[in-house]
């Protein structure tokens, strides 16, 4: 008898250490719980709204983390912060992966892994109907505004020009219909959203100076349990027509609005 309650002990603490060494506690993805980090400022990919796919948030990627999640038999949970922290939490643990209309760069590769990528993208020019910019190169004697940590920025940055960098896209957008500044590089999706928010702004491209960009997944150096996962679901996303058919619906609400 005593034996046997020594032996059912050991078998529990046993199975209590294999617990918390698995998925029990701890571990990337909690539980079930996925825990994705973004940042709800970049229309039609992420933004705060009363009812959102994933608590108040609602966009392209939320969508896409959601179904990634169920997918993977998991729930989506989302931390929203500033984009410039995304990584930094990624890296503590704090979440599990970053779904931000993230464009997968080189200098970013040397600190996390990115999925497939999901949607191409490319930065443009937001100015004034008015204004006499027709191309990258008639920002350089131009007040020109960014957001910082986007690859706007570093775009902006590699050309030589001097810039003013803000905290979100509304607060640039704002700089620009004040007559503050004279055009905002950001990405084109979100361009849009805000050309059709403003009245009086265009939109300038001009794909000779700016490279197409990739949006992906990031998720922690070497986590390829999770990254394998996220990618089998992005896969069947892309050739079923879901992420395209979600570009297409939110990009009709964000314009609709
Ligand atoms: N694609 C841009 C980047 O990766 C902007 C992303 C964002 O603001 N969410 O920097």
């Amino acid at each position: 008898m005593k034996r046997t309650t020594k032996l059912l002990t050991m078998i529990l603490a046993m199975a209590m250490t294999a617990c918390t060494l698995t998925a029990c506690g701890g571990g990337s993805a909690k539980g079930d719980t996925l825990t994705f980090g973004t940042n709800a400022e970049f229309p039609p990919f992420e933004y705060v709204t009363s009812s959102g796919v994933i608590g108040e948030y609602d966009g392209i990627d939320m969508a896409i983390a959601k179904q990634i999640a169920e997918e993977s038999g998991m729930t989506a949970a989302m931390e929203n912060m500033e984009f410039d922290s995304l990584l930094v939490a990624l890296q503590n643990g704090q979440i599990d992966a970053v779904i931000a209309g993230m464009t997968a760069t080189d200098e970013r590769r040397e600190t996390v892994d990115f999925s497939t990528p999901y949607y191409t993208a490319t930065q443009v020019m937001i100015v004034k109907e008015d204004s006499d910019i027709a191309a990258a190169a008639d920002m350089a004697d131009k007040k020109i505004c960014v957001i910082q940590g986007y690859t706007g920025e570093v775009c902006v940055q590699d050309m030589g020009y001097t810039y003013e960098a803000f905290k979100k896209g509304t607060e640039a957008v704002m700089e620009l219909t004040n007559g503050k500044c004279d055009v905002v590089v950001i990405d084109s999706a979100t361009a849009q959203k805000y050309v059709s928010d403003n009245e009086g702004l265009k939109i300038v491209e001009d794909p000779s100076a700016f490279a197409s960009e990739e949006y992906a997944i990031a998720v922690q150096k070497g986590n390829t349990e999770l990254l394998d996962k996220i990618n089998k679901a992005i896969e069947k996303m892309l050739a079923d027509g879901t992420i395209n058919e979600l570009a297409v619906k939110y990009t009709e609400e964000a314009t609709a609005e």
